[in-house]
């Protein structure tokens, strides 16, 4: 075994870490206070080539792996997690699968200028009626006079109302299969189209420097070769990326547990009573002891899940692992490092109560724990 980190994605992590811990972390409760989406700072992704770090160099991405990718991610999140969505969304769930499954004109087209962080691209899966149960979906897609017409709604799309955005794929309806189940594909709409429209950014907990809409689709037409991939293997094709956005989030959710810890530790040294610091107390000492096993532990599984992508094996059950135990180990954390800086911590403007905000989404976005650990024990029961 080796835990050594090459070269290359040693020096990711440090563009990432040098320009979060410089230009990210020092606005971040001002983006979260003021809900203003950080156009400055993706532009700087893009140009440092973070916006595109695992898709293809020829469409203008960095080429870079996913365990390089899961560093920057980390490191985005641990000066605020509205970034590391941002990036995350429009990376793994918006360009990955086209860059998988697209046409060589859907790549020039679609990918090229948002593989470059350029622009933007988003995912449209959930609905009103299908969220967990994504196979529930209502929006519908016909094929007519060789154009999809699109009629429905999404909920919850981030990145899908930026004034970079380029556009979304959405899941829909393109008939039904023989058992009667729907079957669903996945087709590009640009931005522009007539019949597309996006409604007020959703107001969240957390993530608040990040942009999530609802959209709509009455009779909107896009030419026949805007689907994605094969017509009915919508839901195969976005089960990959799925995995891949679990390995991604339970990287942002350790980078937030790091945060939480970091503050901590110092507030422990920092805050005296009984006549010395608070860290010289055993009982803050264990919970200080407990967060770093933990987060070492959900940054090791990330790492592991990240790897055996990277290595193309089989990485469904290590991802859903990861993404329940680094989420949890971070929604512990940020709640120990509140406990650790009492009243102060309690505080609206404390950066703790800020990671305490933002934290719960991890359990919920791209699979909540109770579907991960279906996943997981489906894997264990599978097995002979
Ligand atoms: C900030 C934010 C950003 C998002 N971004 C995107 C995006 O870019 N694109 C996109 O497509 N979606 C996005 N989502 C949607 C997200 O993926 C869903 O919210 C999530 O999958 C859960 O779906 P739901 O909210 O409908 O909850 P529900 O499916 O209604 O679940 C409610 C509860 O029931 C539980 N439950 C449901 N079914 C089962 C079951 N079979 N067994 C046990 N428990 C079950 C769930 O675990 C959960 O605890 C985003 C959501 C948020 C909040």
């Amino acid at each position: 075994m080796d835990f050594d980190l090459t070269a290359e994605q040693r020096r990711w992590r440090d563009v990432a870490r040098d320009y979060a811990e410089g230009q990210i972390r020092p606005r971040a409760a001002q983006l979260d206070r003021e809900r203003r989406f950080p156009y400055d700072v993706i532009a700087d992704l893009a140009r440092l080539g973070l916006m595109g770090l695992t898709l293809p160099p020829e469409y203008g991405g960095s080429g870079g792996d996913f365990i390089a990718y899961s560093l920057v991610i980390e490191e985005l999140s641990r000066a605020d997690t509205s970034v590391g969505i941002t990036v995350e969304a429009h990376t793994t769930l918006g360009c990955s699968p086209i860059a998988a499954y697209g046409t060589e004109a859907q790549k020039r087209r679609f990918l090229a200028p948002c593989a470059s962080g350029e622009r933007l691209w988003a995912f449209g899966l959930t609905e009103e009626n299908a969220g967990t149960d994504a196979g529930g979906t209502e929006t519908t897609a016909e094929l007519r006079d060789g154009r999809w017409v699109i009629d429905g709604a999404k909920k919850y799309i981030t990145n899908s109302g930026t004034d970079v955005t380029a556009g979304v794929t959405v899941m829909a309806r393109t008939g039904s299969r023989p058992d009667g189940r729907p079957e669903l594909s996945a087709i590009l709409v640009p931005q522009d189209t007539p019949g597309y429209t996006r409604g007020e950014r959703f107001q969240f907990l957390g993530w608040r420097a990040s942009d999530t809409h609802p959209l709509s689709f009455r009779a909107c037409a896009v030419p026949e070769d805007h689907l994605l991939g094969e017509q009915g293997a919508g839901f195969r094709q976005f089960l990959a990326p799925l995995d891949a956005g679990r390995v991604a989030v339970a990287a942002l959710s350790v980078g937030l547990a790091q945060a939480c810890f970091e503050a901590a530790l110092a507030h422990a040294k920092r805050r005296r009573q009984f006549g010395r610091a608070i860290a010289e107390f055993q009982a803050i000492q264990f919970k200080l002891a407990d967060m770093a096993t933990e987060i070492e532990l959900a940054r090791t599984m990330v790492l592991k899940a990240a790897w055996l992508k990277d290595q193309g094996r089989p990485y469904s059950r290590e991802a859903s692992m990861a993404k329940v135990f680094a989420s949890e180990t971070a929604k512990r954390a940020a709640d120990q490092a509140v406990q650790i800086h009492g009243g102060a911590g309690f505080l609206e403007e404390s950066d703790v109560a800020r990671y305490w905000r933002q934290v719960k989404i991890n359990e919920i976005g791209e699979g909540t724990s109770e579907i991960n650990r279906q996943v997981i024990a489906r894997s264990l029961l599978q097995e002979p």
